[in-house]
């Protein structure tokens, strides 16, 4: 009997996230316990949670921060992504565009300016994360692919960008795969990470500056005193002037962030390292990040050591579990492996190490956002869609001023002063995810219902084609 591809390829699979499955991730901060004050908690140890206090602390070094997370540092999105960098802060040019038209060219600005200090900080406290600064590529899929190629051709000229179109013949003599009918190469100001390297190099950064960290410390409830707010864990309380809610897709810290908040789950797999003779097969000489344009997209991405990283295949759960068993089967993954096939099928002979799912805060924005409660004392930042490591640090950074109550220019801009639209509650919410992912994921190939199904969903404020 012959073992197809998938099967084999995914036998010895390990359903941890290969970021973290190293011997030198960091020692577990210790939780909490008893009465503290803080001047500002920040809630959440991620990317907006670690970037916020690096950058309190960094304005302020005296400035008392501290800084709980429910489980371990990295435990949520920030220890699972792709790992593909981007200067923009708002999910792509083409989701600003469609969102905020007519602050483009200062969310473009701001973009730039956070992509140079997210640089300038790793290098001042040497974070080696692997960074590759490649380029990402948009491959276009079928001939339709071509035509979103070309809208984002013109949007990536108008702002500068660096950008190479490539037809199917240069495309395939940079990645070889027999769906990619052509390509846009966005060559500077974006590239690869590690993203467990980072996150655990914001980890040491943020010690050394002197921020308080508590891990398996979870916030339960937020209380106003008056003249402080009381945020209760476990096994104790702090007292805080101002509390940044970091939380994410787990939409911790208020009853109400969920309402326009929804978690997904999006899933990848990650080779084994691929020989010198394999890579020949596939060429990807200049290792640039890569996204596809098919309705479930599908993104990719060298490691360092030459494994692919091959994400893209979202999943809903009801009441947003935080780690469901389901994601820690084989199940969910063959769809994916059968995609890599499909893409690389001269690569038949390679083996998945890695398989996991990680939590995605989806708004109707697709974008960073922030809700402001206990009369803007407590700021929730997050939303980022799937598109969060460098806004994250963009996302921190206005939670603050927020916070602050500092009057900057971007604190008066519809991404912050706005809110996205609501999103149905369960079980509706659960319903109408359900629905949505089988169409997206047979859309291509069957159409029928399912694209009117989406172009609904399109008009309830999420841009899916
Ligand atoms: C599979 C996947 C692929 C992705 N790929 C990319 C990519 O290639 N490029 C890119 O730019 N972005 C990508 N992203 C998005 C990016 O990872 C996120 O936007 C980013 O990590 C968000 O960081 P965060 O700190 O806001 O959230 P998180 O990392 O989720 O942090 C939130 C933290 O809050 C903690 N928490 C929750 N409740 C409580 C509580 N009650 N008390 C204390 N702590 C609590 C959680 O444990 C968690 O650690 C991807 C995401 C996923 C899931």
């Amino acid at each position: 009997m012959t073992i197809d591809f998938v099967t084999r390829a995914l036998a010895d699979v390990v359903f941890t996230p290969f970021w973290l499955d190293r011997d030198d991730v960091s020692d577990l901060e210790p939780p909490h316990a008893g009465k503290t004050d803080a001047e500002l908690l920040i809630v959440g140890g991620g990317f907006t949670g670690l970037w916020a206090a690096i950058q309190a602390k960094e304005a302020d070094p005296v400035r008392d921060v501290v800084l709980i997370e429910a489980e371990t540092i990295a435990s949520g999105a920030s220890g699972r992504p792709g790992g593909i960098l981007s200067t923009s802060i708002m999910h792509g040019l083409a989701n600003a565009e469609r969102v905020f038209p007519d602050d483009l060219e200062r969310l473009e600005a701001l973009g730039r300016a956070n992509l140079h200090g997210f640089r300038d900080t790793l290098e001042r406290h040497r974070v080696d994360a692997d960074i590759e600064w490649t380029g990402e590529m948009t491959v276009a899929i079928g001939k339709g692919g071509v035509g979103v190629l070309d809208e984002e051709e013109a949007l990536h000229r108008r702002f500068n960008y660096d950008v190479v179109r490539l037809d199917r013949d240069d495309v395939q003599a940079e990645l070889r795969s027999p769906l990619f009918e052509a390509g846009l190469w966005s060559k500077r100001d974006s590239g690869t990470v590690h993203p467990g390297k980072l996150i655990f190099g914001l980890k040491r950064m943020a010690l050394q500056l002197g921020v308080r960290l508590f891990e398996k410390t979870p916030l339960v409830k937020i209380e106003d005193t008056g003249a402080t707010l009381r945020a209760i864990a476990p096994n104790g309380e702090f007292h805080a002037r101002g509390i940044l809610l970091a939380t994410n897709a787990f939409a911790a810290g208020h009853p109400h962030i969920r309402r326009r908040v929804a978690m997904i789950r999006d899933r990848i797999l990650m080779t084994d390292p691929l020989s010198a003779e394999q890579l020949a097969r596939i060429g990807w000489r200049n290792r640039q990040g890569i996204y596809d344009t098919r309705t479930q997209l599908n993104y990719m991405r060298l490691t360092s050591d030459n494994r692919i990283l091959f994400g893209g295949r979202l999943g809903v759960f009801r009441n947003a579990p935080r780690d469901p068993a389901f994601d820690r089967t084989q199940r969910p993954y063959r769809r994916l492996a059968e995609a890599f096939q499909r893409t690389f099928p001269q690569l038949d002979d390679v083996r998945f190490s890695h398989a996991w799912s990680g939590p995605i805060a989806l708004t109707t924005r697709m974008a960073v956002h922030f809700q402001r409660y206990f009369g803007g004392r407590v700021i929730y930042a997050g939303g980022y869609s799937g598109f969060g490591i460098t806004a994250s640090r963009f996302g921190a950074a206005v939670g603050l001023k927020l916070i602050d109550q500092t009057a900057v220019p971007e604190t008066t801009m519809a991404f912050a002063a706005t809110l996205p639209r609501r999103i149905p509650p369960e079980p509706l919410r659960y319903l109408g995810s359900t629905i949505t992912m089988h169409a997206l994921d047979t859309a291509d190939e069957k159409g029928g219902w399912r694209l009117p199904w989406l172009k609904l969903i399109e008009r309830m404020g999420f841009p899916l084609s």
